[in-house]
C-alpha cells in the first residue's frame, strides 16, 4: 500500500493506493481513472480497479483516502440531513395513502399484526407488487425483518437520522442505533432512542447482544469488510440475522452509466460487491445465507442519478443540482424497463439484498 506523504490540510484528502484485492488479495485492472465527487463535492481525483479472480470480480477504490482522512469525504453527506427518503415527493394524499398500505402490508404480510389472517397476509403480499418499485420498497422499510415471536433487540449501525429505527421501535422491537456522524446521534436521542458514536468495532458489544442486524448502504464504506462482518458475526445471537443492502457491481445502471453510475460514489464507496463475493464473505464470517438477490426498488433514483451525472459531466457542471423523481415519466419508465429487466436477468438490480443467519 502506497501513501500520499501525509495528512493533508483543510480540505484536501491526504491517499493511499491499494494495489491487491482487498477481499481475495488478486491483483486487479484499473477500471476507472479521473474520478471526482460529483454529488457532495469532497476534494480529490480517485481511480476504480476490478479484481481479476474470475470468482470475485470486486470493484475497490484503489486510490482511496487514508482512514485517518476519510472524515474530510463526509462533510457534506446527506445522513446530516433530516427526515427518510422521499420517494413518493411532496404529494400529501398519495403519501398517505401509501403509509396506510404500508403500514397494513407490515401488519399483515411481515406478521406485525395482533390478530394473524392467511388471507390477508396473501392479499397484502399479492397487492404490493403494485407498488412501482416493487415489494422490496416495503419490505425494507421494515428493514425485511418479521416480528419476533419475543422481545428482541435491533441493532442499526449507519443508523443515520433515525427514521428506521423508529418504525422498528413502533413496531415492537428494542432498537438501538450506531453512526459516526454527531449530528445523527442528536437526532436519534431526540426521538429517545439510544445510539452510540463512531465505529461498529470500536463499541465492543458484548458476545451475543442482537437479535438482529441492519446495515443498509454501509458495507461499502468500510475499510476491511470482512474484519466487520466477522464483529457482525461475533455480536449476534445464534438464529440472529444480519441484513445487509450495498449497491451492486452488476447492475444494470452500472453496465449502462460506467463510470457515471451512482453507485460508485467515490471517494466514499470504498468496495463495490456483486451477489457472488457478497455471499462468500458472509459464509466465511460464520454466517448462512438465508435469502441473496438483486433488487430494483431504487433504479429510478440510482439511473436518475446517473443520467444527471453524465448529463452534467458532458456539460462541464462541476456539480449535480437537478432532482429527480419517481413520479415522472423517466422515473416510471426507469422502475418499469428495470422490473422486466431483473426477470430476465435477475443479478441485474441497482442494490443487493443478503440476509444472513448467525450459526
Ligand atoms: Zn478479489
Amino acid at each position: 500500500m502506497k501513501n500520499s506523504p501525509e495528512d493533508s490540510p483543510m480540505n484536501e484528502i491526504g491517499f493511499e493506493i491499494v494495489e491487491c484485492c482487498p477481499l481475495c488479495g488478486s491483483a486487479g485492472d484499473l477500471k476507472y481513472d479521473q474520478l471526482e465527487d460529483r454529488v457532495y463535492s469532497a476534494s480529490g481525483i480517485w481511480q476504480v480497479s476490478k479484481c481479476r479472480s474470475p470468482e470475485c470480480r470486486l470493484l475497490w477504490l484503489s486510490k482511496r483516502p487514508k482512514p485517518s482522512e476519510i472524515s474530510k469525504a463526509y462533510q457534506s453527506y446527506y445522513t446530516h440531513e433530516e427526515g427518510g427518503p422521499g420517494q413518493l415527493g411532496e404529494r400529501v394524499v398519495i403519501k398517505k395513502l401509501y403509509h396506510n398500505f404500508r403500514n397494513a402490508y407490515m401488519a399483515h404480510a411481515l406478521g406485525y399484526a395482533r390478530k394473524r389472517s392467511f388471507f390477508l397476509a396473501s392479499f397484502f403480499k399479492a397487492a404490493a407488487h403494485l407498488h412501482p418499485c416493487g415489494p422490496d420498497s416495503m419490505r425494507l422499510e421494515a428493514m425485511c425483518l418479521k416480528a419476533p415471536d419475543q422481545p428482541a433487540r435491533l441493532l442499526e449501525v449507519g443508523c443515520g437520522n433515525g427514521y428506521l429505527l423508529r418504525r422498528m421501535q413502533s413496531l415492537g422491537w428494542e432498537v438501538e442505533g450506531l453512526d459516526f456522524d454527531p449530528q445523527c446521534l442528536r437526532h436519534v436521542h431526540s426521538a429517545g432512542i439510544p445510539c452510540k458514536l463512531g465505529d461498529l468495532r470500536e463499541q465492543h458489544y458484548p458476545d451475543q447482544s442482537f437479535d438482529a442486524l441492519y446495515m443498509g448502504n454501509v458495507i461499502e464504506h468500510v475499510y476491511d469488510p470482512a474484519g466487520f462482518l466477522e464483529e457482525c458475526a461475533r455480536i449476534l445471537k445464534p438464529g440472529g440475522r444480519l441484513v445487509v443492502i450495498t449497491p451492486n457491481a452488476e447492475s444494470l445502471g452500472h453496465h449502462f452509466y460506467q463510470a457515471d453510475w451512482r453507485g460508485l460514489e467515490p471517494p466514499r464507496h470504498l468496495q463495490i460487491f456483486n451477489l457472488q463475493n457478497l455471499t462468500a464473505l458472509c459464509r466465511k464470517s460464520n454466517l448462512a445465507v438465508v435469502k441473496m438477490r438483486t433488487s430494483i426498488r431504487g433504479a429510478w433514483y440510482i439511473q436518475g442519478m446517473s443520467s444527471t451525472l453524465r448529463a452534467t459531466r458532458l456539460a462541464g457542471e462541476p456539480q449535480v443540482t437537478r432532482p429527480v423523481k419517481l413520479l415522472s415519466i423517466a422515473g416510471m419508465a426507469r422502475q418499469l424497463f428495470s422490473r422486466i429487466w431483473v426477470r430476465i436477468a435477475p443479478r441485474s438490480g441497482e442494490e443487493l439484498i443478503v440476509v444472513a443467519v448467525k450459526k
